[in-house]
């Protein structure tokens, strides 16, 4: 088949897939791996050390077309609206032991922390006033975040702010938590499935945790009415087309409230600290694939994403993102949240330069917007 006839059916599933939210494993892993060969024969005519070999900003003509079909979308749904949640990094101390994760328990050099319920309450006061309308609690798996800690304290952030939502992403729990949790106020849970594939998901956790168990997670949630967010990294080690295939399928079928995907960034101080990141243009390809797939979803610009690249949230929002989630934990804890080496937290990745992303979203003509903003059902 010529490049030209290549081109022609990629389109074509394009325009399926935008027609019925479905494409098959076949479709999928075609448009996957026509995106990793344009990327990886541009690094290899140009080296991986030019900055032309940025493979964020090869041109090609699948991509626009993807990501104008996304925008599109997006566009129909919420308009041209970037809804802004405040990120506070509640905990780094976690029993698990994820091979890439920064916080993994047998880290040693992670420097711990465990915010007070007043910090977590006057960082979320500063953010209302900054315009957020909602916060993001998220840590490691903390024992000591039991529900008798978290029951009254969303109880008193959804008193303190009745017009906001509290989204919670701290990990796996048992269903009476979650439902404790959901009975107290909370009105949002992420947890990313990090891969659909049993077999990837045991090559990236060690035996104790389990795929089997993360899904169950995910069906308690919804079961309990949750808006819930599911997720992946991409370049994850081990990761191919197919695992990739198998996650939109997934999206395809839970059709998630919300879906946090980003680049994979290793940390030196974990077992998969030699494995290189992920590539920040395929992100952002699977972003309008995931749109076209689910078009309320709502769909961050990962600080991953911007950590890699200048212009990563940009280019997501540009390709059918529609949300941003500046960090809003208190300084002194920010740089001890690491889950991957550089992580950013500041410039327009924290909630106080929020003008300068109000700035940045105005220059692609978008609006950071003051609202709640929940899913469109
Ligand atoms: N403990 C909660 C959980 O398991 O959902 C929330 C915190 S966890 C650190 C948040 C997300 O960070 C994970 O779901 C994972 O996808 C992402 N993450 C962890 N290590 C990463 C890395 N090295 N690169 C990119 N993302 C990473």
């Amino acid at each position: 088949m010529t490049a030209v006839a290549d081109t022609f059916d990629l389109l074509r599933l394009i325009d399926a897939l935008a027609a019925t939210g479905h494409l098959s494993h076949e479709g999928y892993r075609a448009l996957i791996l026509h995106r990793m060969a344009v990327e990886s024969a541009t690094v290899a005519a140009v080296g991986a050390s030019n900055t032309r070999s940025d493979p964020l900003t090869i041109p090609d003509e699948v991509t626009e077309a993807l990501a104008t079909r996304a925008a599109a979308v997006r566009d129909n749904m919420y308009g041209r609206r970037v809804f802004i949640r405040g990120l506070i990094e509640v905990s780094n101390i976690c029993k698990n032991d994820c091979y890439y994760c920064g916080i993994r328990a047998s880290n040693a050099a992670c420097d711990r922390y465990r915010l007070e319920d007043a910090d977590i309450l006057s960082a979320a006061a500063e953010g209302y006033a900054l315009g957020f309308r909602t916060f993001v609690l998220q840590g490691g798996e903390d024992g000591h975040f039991s529900d008798g800690r978290l029951v009254p304290l969303i109880r008193a952030l959804k008193s303190a702010h009745p017009d906001c939502a509290v989204t919670l992403s701290l990990g796996e729990r048992s269903r009476d938590s979650y439902a404790a949790l959901r009975e107290a106020g909370a009105d949002r849970y992420l947890l990313r499935h990090e891969t659909a594939t049993a077999a990837h998901y045991a090559r990236l956790h060690p035996a104790g945790m389990s795929y089997e168990r993360r899904m169950q997670c995910l069906s308690d949630l919804r079961g309990l009415g949750f808006q819930v967010g599911c997720g992946f990294m991409v370049g994850s080690p081990y990761q191919t087309a197919d695992d990739l295939a198998r996650d939109l399928a997934f999206i395809e079928a839970f059709k998630p409230d919300m879906c946090g995907i980003g680049p994979f960034i290793p940390h030196k101080d974990t077992p998969m600290g030699g494995y290189s990141a992920g590539s920040v243009g395929l992100t952002v390809f699977l972003l309008s694939i995931i749109r076209l797939i689910h078009p309320p979803v709502l769909l961050p610009a990962t600080t991953a994403l911007g950590t890699l690249h200048p212009a990563g949230r940009e280019r997501a929002i540009l390709a059918g993102a529609n949300v941003v989630m500046p960090n809003l934990s208190p300084a002194s804890v920010r740089k001890k949240y690491m889950l991957y080496d550089n992580k950013l937290s500041d410039g327009a990745e924290s909630a106080e330069c929020l003008d300068e992303l109000r700035h940045r979203m105005a220059v692609i003509g978008h609006e950071v917007i003051v609202e709640r903003g929940d899913v469109r059902k």
